[in-house]
């Protein structure tokens, strides 16, 4: 018999700054889509990320777009624009509280970012009360070592977590849950394409060809 929690509609929710977005943000979005049975994933660009240098961020409104064109009609993903709606840093934790309202209780959300990501997140605002508010959903990434997590959960956010069984993450006191998700490696990353379009260098079969297209046409990263 299924439980209460696990007939509730399913939310991811993927934040991030995608500068552009790349084929190592959609290949792991569209598995743990698949993985985890989402109704939803909505791709959420952050308007002023806390932790990225103004200089080198592109318009939150050719983000979102390129952001819309990698999506298409995808019949699960979307792009959600809640961070350029409201002034101020983009902070984590307000997102999900306003989320959390915007779309009710019933939801299962459910956060999902990379290790590399995972492993800054106590530089985060509030970043122990994100534990309370959502589920977690860690995507490899080439390069960054699993155990670090398991470091920083188990010794810096201790009592809180303990392991699940078989290694599927760590379950907090709150009830939610950090879990891996094991995705295909890319090791694709923005600023290697933001680089490579800067040296005038091909960025074919990196991320969309829509969004490649946009890119040249609207003459970005040069
Ligand atoms: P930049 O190179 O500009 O720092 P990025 O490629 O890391 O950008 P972000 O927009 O910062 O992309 O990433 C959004 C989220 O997606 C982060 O949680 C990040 O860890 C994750 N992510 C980015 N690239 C990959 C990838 N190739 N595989 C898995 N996760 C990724």
């Amino acid at each position: 018999m299924q439980s209460s929690t696990e007939r509730r509609p399913r939310l991811g929710l993927f934040g991030g700054t995608f500068n552009p977005i790349h084929f190592g943000h959609l290949r792991a979005a569209e598995e743990v889509c698949e993985a985890l049975a989402l109704h939803h994933l909505w791709f959420i660009p952050a308007a002023h990320p806390p932790h990225k240098a103004p200089q080198v961020l592109t318009p939150f409104e050719v983000r979102l777009e390129m952001i819309r064109l990698a999506v298409g009609n995808h019949p699960v993903m979307a792009v959600s624009d809640l961070e350029g709606r409201r002034p101020g840093m983009s902070y984590s934790i307000e997102t999900l509280r306003l989320l959390r309202e915007e779309v009710g209780p019933t939801w299962e959300l459910y956060f999902i970012l990379g290790l590399d990501a995972m492993l800054e997140i106590r530089t985060w605002k509030d970043y122990a009360q994100l534990f309370e508010l959502c589920h977690f959903v860690v995507l490899d990434r080439p390069g960054y070592d699993r155990s670090r997590l398991e470091e920083m959960l188990t010794r810096n956010v201790q009592p809180q977590f303990q392991a699940l069984e078989g290694g599927a993450g760590f379950q907090h006191l709150s009830g939610y849950k950090v879990l891996w998700q094991q995705t295909t490696l890319l090791d694709i990353s923005a600023t290697g394409i933001r680089r490579l379009v800067h040296q005038g260098r091909s960025i074919r079969y990196l991320l969309p060809e829509p969004v490649r297209g946009y890119i040249i046409n609207q003459g970005l990263y040069r």
